[in-house]
């Protein structure tokens, strides 16, 4: 009965989000909800930060910097943003399209918004790769096809995984499904896979969790064991949902490096701080250039150990 209860109470719960300055040329700031003080990862989703609405010009200068142990997942609402990185990749990603970089064993890119005019508006996740998969090659793939789905008043943009009968190409490492959703005024029903916990982002909109008013870039998280999520909408309104698997292995998480010890995240710290070994590229992390230049180092590592962190709690 009390654990009934407490599943009850933990069904839906509005994740609040954090100002985040990013250390790049501009001061660009996103708003996080994922690591959260509640909640680690939703799925393998370990990272969820949404940007602007933000005037383009200028919006986003991140310099070459590294990552590993992760793939980034980049979708825009408005705006371009152009993606270059060590595998060769030069790609302008606009609305509705996917960037997915599989960092694995190590990449570096850089991200620069083009001069255009509007806004830019979007959001970038962090999937963790599991212990199997971490060292894999890194690779970066855009899809610019993610299957689309519009019915009775819901519009869907599948760009991770399946919903609804509703797929996305792209290669993934775990179970896991991000979409874009629109909705029109009154009740929708999203059909979802139990196994999954998801995250529902408020875009633009009104949406109330269980009489709560959610505000924009919030998340509400709902438990594994569902397979509806019922959404009631006043007014035209846009969502992303993000699920997947609970996540299980312990991540050390640190700057852009995720690993499994403090040791591991020291070494890939150093690597990627010395210089000599970036322009030679015979390091882990490859070279390329861009119309950013420069490189963003590594700043000092924290006085105490870094230790693993268990998904919940
Ligand atoms: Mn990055």
């Amino acid at each position: 009965m009390l654990a009934g209860l407490l599943v009850r109470f933990f069904m839906s719960q509005i994740l609040e989000t954090r100002s985040v300055k990013l250390n790049t040329r501009v001061n660009i700031e996103v708003r996080r909800t994922i690591p959260n003080r509640k909640l680690r990862t939703i799925g393998a989703f370990c990272f969820v930060d949404y940007f602007g609405p933000t005037d383009q010009t200028e919006a986003m200068v991140v310099a070459a910097h590294p990552h590993t142990g992760l793939q980034t997942v980049t979708w825009l609402f408005e705006g371009e943003v152009e993606h270059r990185d060590s595998v060769g990749s030069v790609q302008v990603i606009k609305p509705g399209q996917l960037n997915l970089m599989t960092a694995g064993k190590g990449i570096s890119h850089s991200e620069l918004s083009k001069k255009t005019e509007g806004r830019l508006h979007g959001i970038q996740l962090w999937v963790a790769l599991e212990d199997k998969d971490r060292f894999t090659e890194p690779s970066f793939e855009h899809v610019s096809n993610n299957q689309q789905l519009e019915n009775d008043g819901m519009k869907l943009k599948v760009f991770m995984g399946e919903l609804m009968g509703c797929g996305s190409p792209a290669k993934l490492y775990s179970k896991l499904v991000a979409a874009e959703i629109e909705l029109q005024p009154g009740e929708h029903v999203l059909e979802v896979n139990p196994e999954f916990e998801h995250g529902l982002m408020l875009v633009e909109g009104d949406y109330e969790s269980e009489g709560e008013k959610v505000q924009e870039a919030e998340l509400v998280y709902f438990e594994s064991g569902q397979s509806e999520i019922k959404i009631s909408v006043k007014t035209k309104t846009k969502l992303v949902l993000i699920g997947g698997e609970p996540f299980k292995e312990q991540l050390v998480m640190w700057w852009n490096f995720i690993a499994r010890s403090h040791a591991e995240i020291e070494q890939m710290r150093l690597m990627w701080n010395d210089q000599q070994n970036r322009e030679t590229g015979h390091d882990n992390f490859g070279v390329f250039e861009d119309e950013v230049g420069s490189w963003i180092p590594a700043p000092e590592m924290p006085n105490v150990q870094l230790r693993g962190r268990s998904q919940q709690g």
